[in-house]
């Protein structure tokens, strides 16, 4: 593989300013990644080990005229120094092309992007009824929706007067983490508290790097 051009510039400096970070397999960046969008924002939630029951709620989505139940956010972490959320572009996204640059499966899984789907939930058993954003993984997000497809068994799932509730149960941490979804039997009524945002925006926030200068940085950092 021929060397990459570097190009420094001001950013890349302020960000190799901090130096590398130990790399080891252990190290939970998505928790770690979700611990600092809950610290900026109390919406969002955390899955911690144990049951949590929640119940999902509609959004109004501007982008698609109608309500929507969940907003896809496809991120990079963990591949990077100091950026933890980069977000991914899709078909020609610099930092997936990475994953070529080597032979190594955990770390093309580790330059892989991970998907969480988002989701406005109010958490059974809190105090009040405040909106939260739930990130769901693909296979919390997968167990909903198995229930919410089945309209033959489970008709007006979403319905705020007599919809259903969920009861995720988390089990192990990192790379240990398993999630099993249940429904809850007994159709009950939800009065949330609080707005609940347009999930498209914060599914994708502004994102002010050049994607192209932010996977070089990628490079250096993954050794490449
Ligand atoms: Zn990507």
């Amino acid at each position: 593989m021929a060397p990459r051009k570097k190009t420094p510039t001001k950013k890349k400096a302020s960000s190799r300013k901090r130096g590398k970070q130990p790399m080891t397999n252990d190290i939970d960046y998505e928790g770690i990644v979700d611990d600092a969008r809950q610290a900026r924002s109390g919406q969002f939630m955390t899955l911690t080990v144990g049951q949590t029951q929640v119940r999902p709620l509609l959004y109004n989505s501007v982008k698609h005229g109608r309500k929507r139940l969940f907003a896809k956010q496809s991120r990079h972490f963990g591949v990077h120094a100091t950026l933890r959320n980069i977000p991914c572009t899709g078909s020609g996204c610099p930092i997936c092309a990475l994953q070529t640059q080597t032979t190594d499966d955990d770390l093309q899984k580790r330059i892989r992007a991970g998907d969480k789907f988002l989701m406005a939930v109010v958490v059974r058993g809190e105090e009040g009824s405040r909106v939260q954003i739930l990130p769901a993984p693909y296979g919390v997000w997968r167990g909903i929706m198995e229930v919410i497809e089945n309209t033959k068994i489970y008709p007006d799932s979403l319905s705020p007067k007599k919809g259903f509730d969920f009861l995720i149960t988390r089990t192990g941490t990192g790379l240990q983490t398993k999630y099993s979804i249940n429904v809850v039997p007994d159709r009950s009524s939800v009065s949330p508290v609080g707005v609940i945002p347009d999930l498209d925006l914060l599914a994708h926030p502004s994102f002010d790097r050049d994607m192209d200068e932010v996977a070089e940085e990628v490079t250096e950092f993954l050794q490449l």
